[in-house]
């Protein structure tokens, strides 16, 4: 019997709506540190929550791996028939260089260096940027759109009615700088774990008789320190004082107001396991006495040639730098599925020119297979199932798909419906319209000689290829950008820039 492709979405849910029995899921818990069997809070749908970026600057390649992990998390549940609710939330205020307290205001860090007058419509308009070009960057890996993006700035009042009832309960308490949240009332602080020595650290920095109750108690609440250009403090009034809220305080808040006061999962990456998240599961079950998150998920980061990624090094990493050496995005998507994403990953060129080879590959033998689909060959998708349901094992997933693909005993409409169906957790773009992979695939790569672009846009390229002599990133960039605006891709290539036409 033919089956019909789009009959595939419907896997996983019977006609009825009921969840079909699938193999069990197994998800690595960071509260229980291990692999424990998923259930969900309701029959058929989970909930899920996403530490976002702070959006005081673009985000780099390391900085894009938890969502490409979520996303993998995302599919697999639907996979297995439900639907997930997944909301990322954007720090657009409150986020401080170091995690306990200290250090600088990252927004106010922005509006310094981009030589904009400090004040809140300003912190807004660059968080907005930030944030614009962080959607993009998910839409080009392929990310699916979460149900929200709730941004800290807009949920100022959920924030401040939080700390009141926390107060209320008496978990708060006010020091000169600010409001604090008492780990020593709420007797299971930690839930985590983390290194003693990451969350000793507060105290010491904390100068000034700003004396906190116990070591791990953190701010609820900041008062600002600020003057705006308008010569008034800087920052949100609250019963308490003007400032701003604490970091940790916008997930307990946005989060249980998008997706109740207990949900199913919560993930980040795995630097939020000491403070960031033993935090806010603090705030949140002294709110509501209740366990707050069921499956806590964690991925590991991501170095650079072997080393940390650093703007002081000058090794940073952006998705647009991967385009310009003629990588599309979905080649950085699938080099970080050959990985698993509790495994620390070093990206290097080579590696990636590996993982775009073998992609271009996949994708041609796929399109040799014809238009047309057979049937999800039963063997192969159990084991596919079994891989991504033992904690999104996509190494092995990607290792059956090639197995799959060099496999002469299945036929070729059977092999494409196969690959399609696996494709709905791996997102590596064989059916999705992505330009870049297709124009590739095809070779009509819609070139243009520079000499024949508009005269404004040879301009543009002249100007950027004098800034790059220059070795001026920052111009290069922004010219980009302008290049961008008229319409064209620029990539350097050893024979000068190359233009193509979007
Ligand atoms: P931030 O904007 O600093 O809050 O970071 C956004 C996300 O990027 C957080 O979930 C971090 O855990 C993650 N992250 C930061 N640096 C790296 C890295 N080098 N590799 C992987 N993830 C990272
Ligand atoms: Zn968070």
């Amino acid at each position: 019997m033919d089956f019909h492709f789009l009959s595939l979405f419907k896997q996983g849910t019977r006609a009825g709506g009921t969840r079909m029995k699938r193999s069990p899921l197994y998800l690595f818990n960071t509260l229980s540190k291990k692999k424990d069997e998923f259930q969900a809070i309701k029959p058929d749908s989970v909930r899920m929550y996403s530490c976002g970026p702070t959006v005081y600057d673009r985000a780099h390649i390391g900085n894009l791996r938890p969502y490409v992990f979520s996303d993998i998390l995302r599919r697999t549940l639907e996979y297995n028939g439900y639907t997930v609710k997944h909301v990322i939330n954007i720090t657009d205020v409150g986020h401080l260089t170091s995690d306990e307290d200290a250090g600088d205001d990252k927004m106010l860090l922005a509006l310094r260096r981009e030589g904009l007058p400090v004040t809140l419509a300003e912190m807004k308009k660059v968080g907005t940027k930030y944030a614009k070009m962080f959607k993009k960057d998910l839409g080009d890996l392929n990310i699916k759109t979460p149900l929200a993006f709730p941004r800290a700035s807009e949920h100022i009042e959920g924030q401040i009615a939080f700390i009141k009832t926390l107060e209320e309960k008496g978990y708060a308490y006010i020091l000169k700088d600010g409001v604090y949240f008492d780990t020593g009332v709420f007797k299971t602080y930690g839930a985590l774990g983390g290194t003693p020595k990451e969350l000793n650290t507060g105290v010491s920095r904390l100068k000034g008789g700003k004396r906190k109750r116990n070591e791990r108690d953190f701010a609820l609440w900041k008062f600002s320190t600020e003057e705006s250009s308008t010569g008034k403090k800087l920052g949100w009034d609250s019963p308490w004082g003007v400032g701003f809220p604490g970091w940790h305080i916008e997930c307990s808040a946005m989060s249980t107001e998008y997706l109740g006061k207990y949900f199913d999962i919560h993930t980040g990456g795995m630097d939020h396991i000491p403070v960031h998240h033993n935090n806010e599961i603090a705030q949140t079950e002294a709110l509501t006495g209740k366990p707050f998150v069921n499956y806590w998920l964690h991925s590991a980061f991501l170095t650079i040639e072997g080393k940390k990624i650093s703007k002081s090094i000058g090794n940073t990493v952006y998705l647009y730098h991967l385009a310009d050496r003629g990588f599309p995005p979905f080649a950085y998507r699938y080099w970080l599925l050959t990985g698993h994403y509790r495994t620390q990953l070093n990206f290097t060129w080579e590696a990636l020119q590996g993982a775009y080879s073998a992609l271009v590959k996949l994708h041609k033998q796929f399109l040799d297979l014809g238009a047309s689909n057979g049937v999800v060959v039963k063997s192969y998708q159990e084991r596919f199932e079994r891989f991504v349901n033992d904690d999104l094992d996509t190494p092995k997933a990607i290792a059956l798909l090639f197995e799959l693909i060099e496999d002469n005993a299945v036929e070729k409409r059977d092999k494409r419906a196969t690959i399609l169906d696996m494709n709905r957790v791996l997102g590596i773009g064989f059916i999705e319209s992505h330009r870049q992979m297709k124009r590739m695939l095809a070779g009509e790569t819609k070139k243009v000689e520079v000499k024949e672009a508009p005269r404004e846009v040879q301009e543009l390229v002249k100007e950027r290829e004098s800034a790059r002599e220059e070795k001026d990133w920052k111009t290069a960039d922004l010219l980009r950008e302008k290049i961008a605006k008229e319409g064209y891709d620029i990539k350097d290539t050893e024979e000068g820039s190359e233009l193509t036409k979007k």
